[in-house]
């Protein structure tokens, strides 16, 4: 464990987190998801944070954060802290906190924890013996005690490329947890997915470290995000052993699919909450169908958050994925691209 670290936030009160990618515009499926972290929030009297995550710059939207704003709010969901509204930890734009997450890795390499990779993205596909993980690439470690400084990695890589920086996780460990929702959950991290990546480049932070980096010093007690992400938990948990945090709890909520179980997308219809409201459909009537699908409502009402707060119940959210049927594209009058002329199926 590092030494130096803390806890942003002291205090037992519940602190959640909304935390939008501003790499597309908000669907159904994130809406349920937001809701769900919404009224688990708003129904204990907690604090709610907005954290914009925007560090994956190539799929990050023009305009998308400020929209992802304005369709929260359009379902009638707000926040106490968050970066149009301020609090006592913002930045709330992870591109604003990239010194943060520079310590959190320096804290890591300092004690040993972390290591420079000169492999590519390629090299480590190449690499990969069968479709490993279930959310990413497999990593053996052909880097970890490859280098004696970041400097020797440097060298080792043409002019204009730079080493990434990898957590050394623990071998054979099976990390575990108790989901709020899934309920006990574990998985060896290092054979799942290997040492992973922290950082593209000393001040170039992924997703593992900023989340936790944040989630810690903004005070937040309990993360409920989409079940897509439960596999990246164990990860995310030895990295807040690693750094001397506490974690939050997690709860992890299906997602909502197409009927064929994928994930939503485009061709499944427009499903965009901004389309939604374009086309003319009230924001209750989306919230009354969310709302359905977590077993809180009759089919057809409609309702505003704060209507759901004395039917809030996570003992009533279904465990399997809600569905994009035809019954519920019909009731929002979302259509299906045409598929093109003589095409029996586009999944
Ligand atoms: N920003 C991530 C997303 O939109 C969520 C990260 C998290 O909840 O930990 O998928």
């Amino acid at each position: 464990m590092c030494e130096g670290a803390q806890i942003g936030v002291p205090g037992g009160r519940v602190r959640g987190r909304l935390a939008p990618s501003p790499t597309g515009a908000l669907h159904l499926g994130n809406a349920r998801t937001f809701l769900i972290a919404w009224l688990r929030v708003r129904s204990c009297g907690g604090t709610l944070v907005l954290r914009m995550e925007d560090l994956d710059h190539p799929k990050n939207k023009p305009g998308a954060a400020g929209e992802a704003l304005e369709d929260l709010r359009w379902l009638g969901l707000d926040w106490d802290e968050g970066p149009d509204v301020g609090g006592a930890c913002g930045p709330y734009v992870q591109t604003e906190r990239r010194e943060r997450y520079a310590a959190a890795l320096e804290r890591l390499r300092a004690c040993g924890l972390a290591y420079p990779c000169v492999c590519s993205r390629r090299d480590v596909e190449a690499g990969q013996s069968a479709p490993h993980t279930e959310d990413g690439l497999y990593y053996p470690g052909t880097c970890r005690g490859r280098y004696d400084d970041y400097g020797a990695a440097c060298r080792a890589l043409p002019a204009g490329r730079l080493p990434a920086w990898r957590f050394r996780v623990p071998d054979g460990e099976v990390v575990r947890f108790d989901d709020g929702f899934r309920g006990a959950y574990g998985q060896e991290v290092s054979a799942e997915s290997g040492d992973f990546v922290l950082a593209r480049d000393p001040q170039g932070a992924g997703y593992m470290l900023a989340v936790v980096a944040d989630d810690a010093a903004m005070g937040v007690t309990e993360v409920v995000r989409g079940d897509d992400l439960l596999p990246a938990t164990p990860r995310q948990l030895l990295l807040y052993r690693a750094l001397g945090l506490a974690p939050p709890a997690f709860l992890h909520v299906p997602l909502v699919v197409s009927e064929e179980g994928r994930r939503l997308a485009k061709r499944h219809g427009d499903t965009r909450l901004r389309a939604l409201r374009e086309s003319g459909v009230e924001a209750e009537r989306v919230v009354g169908l969310l709302a359905w699908w977590c077993g809180w409502a009759a089919w057809g009402e409609r309702l505003a958050p704060r209507d759901l707060l004395p039917r809030f119940d996570l003992g009533l959210l279904p465990r399997a994925p809600a569905v994009l049927t035809p019954q519920v594209m019909a009731y929002l009058g979302v259509r299906k691209p045409p598929l093109p002329t003589g095409a029996a199926s586009v999944l």
